[in-house]
């Protein structure tokens, strides 16, 4: 018996629009049809066990198979099955309505790009690559009849019984000519790996080798072997929905592997399990990270029930925590809506919470129980607790009491331990604790040395993040200044109102001023007699915090550029008014003879930062082979 009939929808010709509307994202038609087959498998077994369904369950894989000659990908089930009266229920009339509803709600609102790949279409997604599709299906149903129903991609069906024998559903796509790609076994590897890795079911893909002969069909055309259909392509059983109690770390850095075949090993993680308010299970993996930013981001994936959705979680992780890896598997995240839907959901927002919440919680276990292994991750994992303590307060106040401070000698120190250390020596005349830092050890290496020599100490920030870190940290922490150490000489760094005096006069402070005015010859540059000790250098260059800051700040984005044109080379030169040498400038007998020294000190004193290049090196070398041959 065969029938014919109309697919009952009002639009009249909906396969364009599903074809155009999708376009972007076709690969989620797999998901979706293996998706209604790992369905199908699961409502058997639960029939099963509820006693409605007396047959042995058998082998429950689904095939996909790949046939490049007939141009067709089939996908098989041993699931409920449906008869003809099913399909036709199931698939022409709510398969179809919700299809058609689906687009007239989204047709005129443009935004087409967001919900692509949020939503399925369901089965009808096969005709985004398909011009025929073919059902095949046998239901679990005592004496009922196999089932066949063909449909070319109009709104007309074509209904029949067929000879399938055993029970389940195959899904035959024939595959149009623009869609030809499909037709590749690596295409479909890769569109397998991504979307149906942790599918509940196990999924074997093979495909049909025509080079093979196995017997003949009843019409005496040759059949095929189909290859390598041994191939189970998916984990049906991944960690996250196992008891954390049964679970040991190598479990965890397998599953890393799995997930990131060529990432180095991760620091730790966080088995997510919640089921009130909201149903999530998932781990989060803390990589070592660099500091290349980018790189490391949309590397957690999002599922629903095991299906693979998407791995942009923007919306549902917090900003700071897309620097995790691994998965999060929530079937209470709608995922068939747009992303302005998604931001101001419920659960979405309560999901956020937890997470960070979850992630405080994970690092205050780490410090509490095993300091030393804390401080040890700690600079692998600084760049995002510091990131999340400036994009979020809440984590803030969760992880500001256990945040560290490296000094350059290697301690580490909490802010508040780090505020009670200094609170004796680096303290200036308002009271103020004054933290000196160095963003880079090396090159800052005599201001360092100078720091240590007064007893002050000093603490690394040589972070890309570290100039917003510095400048939030002075926002939160009362009566504490964050200064880089060589932004100035020390007793101005952390004024203490000590009144020093100067071996030399007011008179002969002037000349000098005038003298390395002349010498520099740069109006940005500032330039000072202090009262150093006789022991420091003659000459001192440093970077004003200011300014420096500013340049900073502008690299990683986050500042005025108009203020960088005027910056750039911003110095302050202070001169050691109680140094030897100055006073030999100042007693030297000609003008010349002053110039001479001066500039060579201060010759000495960019050197010594780096900062003498060009003709300025090459007169200084002159010179100082001059002054050694008389
Ligand atoms: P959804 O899966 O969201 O319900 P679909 O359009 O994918 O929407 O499928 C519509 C219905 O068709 C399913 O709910 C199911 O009842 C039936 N169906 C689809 N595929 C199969 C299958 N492989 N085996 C049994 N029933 C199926």
């Amino acid at each position: 018996m065969k029938e014919k009939g109309n697919i009952s929808i009002n639009t009249e010709n909906i396969f364009p629009i599903i074809k155009k509307f999708l376009y972007s994202d076709q690969d989620i038609f797999l998901r979706e049809l293996i998706s209604n087959a790992v369905d199908a498998t699961q409502k058997l077994k639960s029939l099963s066990l509820m006693g409605e369904m007396k047959d042995e369950i058998g082998k429950d894989t689904i095939e996909v198979i790949l046939d490049e000659k007939k141009k067709t990908i089939t996908i098989s089930d041993k699931g409920i099955g449906m008869s003809a009266n099913e399909i036709k229920k199931y698939i022409n009339q709510i398969a179809f309505s919700g299809a058609t509803e689906f687009l007239e709600k989204y047709k005129d609102k443009g935004d087409e790009q967001q919900i692509i790949g949020h939503f399925g279409l369901g089965f009808y997604s096969a005709f985004m690559v398909s011009n025929k599709v073919e059902i095949n299906s046998k239901s679990f149903k005592k004496g009922s009849k196999s089932a066949n129903w063909i449909c070319d991609g109009n709104t007309e069906f074509e209904i029949k019984e067929s000879k399938k024998k055993d029970r389940g559903t195959d899904v035959i796509l024939y595959i149009n000519d623009d869609s030809k790609d499909f037709l590749n076994e690596s295409k479909l590897n890769e569109i397998l790996a991504k979307y149906c890795k942790f599918l509940p079911i196990k999924i074997k893909f093979g495909k049909k080798d025509t080079s093979v002969e196995d017997g003949k069909d009843k019409e005496g055309k040759p059949k095929h072997k189909t290859v390598k259909i041994d191939n189970i392509i998916n984990n049906p059983d991944p960690i996250w929905n196992k008891n954390p109690n049964d679970l040991k770390d190598p479990d965890y850095l397998n599953f890393y592997k799995e997930l990131y075949p060529f990432s180095e090993e991760p620091l730790f993680w966080i088995h997510l399990n919640v089921d009130y308010p909201f149903n999530l299970t998932g781990i989060l993996f803390f990589p070592k990270i660099k500091n290349d930013f980018e790189v490391q981001k949309n590397k957690i994936q999002l599922y629903s029930k095991q299906v693979f959705i998407t791995d942009e979680v923007k919306d549902v992780v917090p900003e700071f925590l897309m620097l995790l890896h691994g998965v999060i598997d929530s079937p209470d995240i709608p995922l068939n809506v747009s992303r302005s839907y998604l931001q101001s959901d419920g659960n979405v927002k309560k999901i956020n919470t937890y997470i960070t919440k979850k992630v405080a919680d994970k690092l205050n276990d780490l410090f509490k129980e095993n300091r030393k292994e804390y401080e040890k991750k700690w600079k692998d994992i600084s760049l995002f607790v510091k990131y999340g303590m400036i994009s979020e307060d809440k984590f803030y106040d969760k992880v500001s009491s256990f945040a560290l401070f490296e000094s350059v000698d290697g301690k580490m120190r909490t802010i508040e331990e780090y505020k009670k250390y200094i609170s004796k020596t680096q303290i200036d005349k308002d009271k103020n604790k004054v933290i000196l830092y160095s963003s880079d050890v090396k090159k800052q290496d005599s201001f360092i040395d100078d720091a240590k020599k007064k007893n002050y100490d000093v603490i690394i920030l040589d972070n890309v993040i570290d100039s917003h870190y510095i400048n939030h940290l002075e926002q939160k922490l009362d009566k504490v200044q964050l200064k880089r150490v060589d932004a100035d000489i020390l007793d101005k760094l952390i004024d203490k109102n000590e009144k020093k005096e100067t071996v030399i006069s007011d008179k002969e402070k002037e000349s000098l001023k005038k003298l390395f005015e002349k010498i520099i010859n740069n109006k940005t540059t500032t330039i000072s007699v202090d009262a150093l000790d006789p022991l420091d250098n003659p000459i001192i260059i440093t970077l004003p915090e200011f300014f420096r800051r500013m340049q900073d700040m502008a690299k990683t984005g986050g500042s005025n550029p108009m203020m960088m044109g005027a910056t750039g080379e911003m110095i302050a030169v202070s001169i050691n008014g109680n140094h030897k040498i100055i006073n030999k400038i100042i007693n030297a007998k000609t003008a010349k003879s002053k110039e001479k020294i001066a500039s060579q000190i201060y010759d000495l004193a960019l050197l010594s930062q780096n900062m003498l290049s060009g003709s300025d090196l090459t007169n200084f070398v002159r010179r100082s082979i001059n002054i050694l041959g008389k």
